[in-house]
C-alpha cells in the first residue's frame, strides 16, 4: 500500500567522538524513505530543497522506487543545513546550526497521483507545514505517524500541539516526551501525550531501546548491541520509516502488527547508525535485513520455566 513520507531533505553536517564529516546528505524525510523502500514499492515523497543539493542523491532515491515527483527544487535558494556534535556517551548530542532556508516557506505539493494515500509519515518538519500536508490530502489516510524534536517545541509550541492533535502515532525521543508533558516519568508523559490526541505514542531512548504506549498497553523492543556505533544521525527517521514502511507493507495497523513494526524500524536503525550519514542504507540487501530481523528474535528469546 502506498505511503507518503514529508520531512526535510538537507545537509548536515556532523561530528562524533569518531570523526567529522563536511556537508553530506541528510534530512529525515531522507532517511525515512530509503528505509520504507525496503517495505513498500510505493513510497511517495514530498519535500524541498535547494539547487545545491546534489541530483545523485534524487536518481539514488528514483533507483529505489521512491517517486520524488513531490520534491520542489528552488533555483537561486539554498537546501535546509543541520550540524550537530554527538557527546561521548553517542545517545546524546547538541545541534550546532540549523539553517532552514528553502524550509522557511516551504509549501508542500501533493501531485495528483499521491492523493489516494493509505499510510502518511509526517518527518521532522515545521508543524504548520506538517498540518498542510494533512489538510491537503481529500481523503485522510489510513494511518498518520509523526515525529517532530524539541526544536519545534521550543520555537512553535502551539503549532506543534495542533497538529498532534491529528495523528494517530506520535514518534519522540525520552527527552523530548519529558518537554512535552513537564512529566520526568515516562508512563505519566505517554498519558499525558495521548490525551492531546495521538492513540499511539513511541518514546525512542537511542541505544536503550524503544516504548509503545497504547491506552494501558505497553510495549518495548531493545536496540541492537552493536560493536560499533559509528553516527547516530538519522537513527529515529529509519526507524520511523521501517515502522511505517512496514505498516504499509502488512496493511495491519493493530497493535500487535505495531510490535512487528517496531521490531523492524529498530532493525532498520541499528544499520544506520554503523556508518556516517545515509551510507549504509544505501546499499542494504533483503539478505542482510533477514540476518538482523533474527538477530534480534535471538535478542529476546528465552524459555521461561513456570514457577
Ligand atoms: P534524527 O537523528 O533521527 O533525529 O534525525 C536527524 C536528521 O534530522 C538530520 O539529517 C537533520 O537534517 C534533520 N533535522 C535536524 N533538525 C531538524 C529540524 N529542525 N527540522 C527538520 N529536520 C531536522
Amino acid at each position: 500500500m502506498s505511503l507518503i513520507v514529508v520531512g526535510s531533505v538537507a545537509f548536515d553536517a556532523i561530528e562524533t567522538p569518531f570523526g567529522k564529516t563536511d556537508k553530506i546528505v541528510g534530512g529525515a524525510a531522507s532517511y525515512i524513505s530509503l528505509a520504507a523502500s525496503n517495505f513498500t514499492g510505493s513510497t511517495k515523497l514530498v519535500a524541498v530543497v535547494g539547487e545545491d543539493f546534489p541530483q545523485a542523491f534524487i536518481q539514488h532515491l528514483q533507483h529505489k522506487g521512491v517517486n520524488t515527483e513531490g520534491l520542489q527544487i528552488k533555483q537561486g535558494e539554498k537546501s535546509f543545513f543541520w550540524s550537530g556534535k554527538y557527546h561521548n556517551d553517542m545517545n546524546s548530542r547538541d545541534t550546532l546550526a540549523t539553517e532552514l532556508n528553502v524550509l522557511a516557506d516551504f509549501d508542500p505539493i501533493i501531485p495528483e497521483s499521491y492523493q489516494d494515500c493509505e499510510y502518511l509519515m509526517l518527518g521532522n518538519l515545521t508543524p504548520k507545514v506538517q498540518q498542510t500536508v494533512i489538510e491537503r490530502l481529500r481523503k485522510r489516510p489510513k494511518l498518520i505517524v509523526m515525529d517532530t524534536m524539541n526544536f519545534w517545541m521550543e520555537i512553535a509550541l502551539d503549532d506543534l500541539k495542533q497538529t498532534i492533535k491529528m495523528v494517530d502515532v506520535l514518534t519522540i525521543n525520552d527527552e523530548e516526551a519529558r518537554q512535552l508533558s513537564g512529566e520526568y516519568s515516562l508512563v505519566k508523559a505517554a498519558i499525558k501525550i495521548q490525551a492531546m490526541g495521538p492513540k499511539y505514542l513511541i518514546i525512542k531512548k537511542g541505544e536503550n531501546g524503544a516504548l509503545l504506549f497504547h491506552g494501558k498497553e505497553v510495549f518495548f523492543a531493545p536496540a541492537l548491541p552493536l560493536e560499533e556505533v559509528f553516527d547516530p544521525t538519522g537513527a529515529g527517521d529509519t526507524f520511523a520509516g521501517g515502522f511505517i514502511g512496514y505498516l504499509a507493507k502488512t496493511g495491519d495497523i493493530s497493535f500487535e502488527n505495531m510490535k512487528n513494526a517496531i521490531i523492524y524500524g529498530s532493525a532498520m536503525a541499528s544499520f544506520c547508525v554503523e556508518k556516517f550519514g545515509t551510507e549504509r542504507l544505501v546499499n542494504l540487501t533483503e539478505e542482510e535485513m533477514n540476518t538482523r530481523i533474527n538477530a534480534f528474535r535471538q535478542l529476546v528469546k528465552f524459555n521461561l520455566a513456570s514457577v
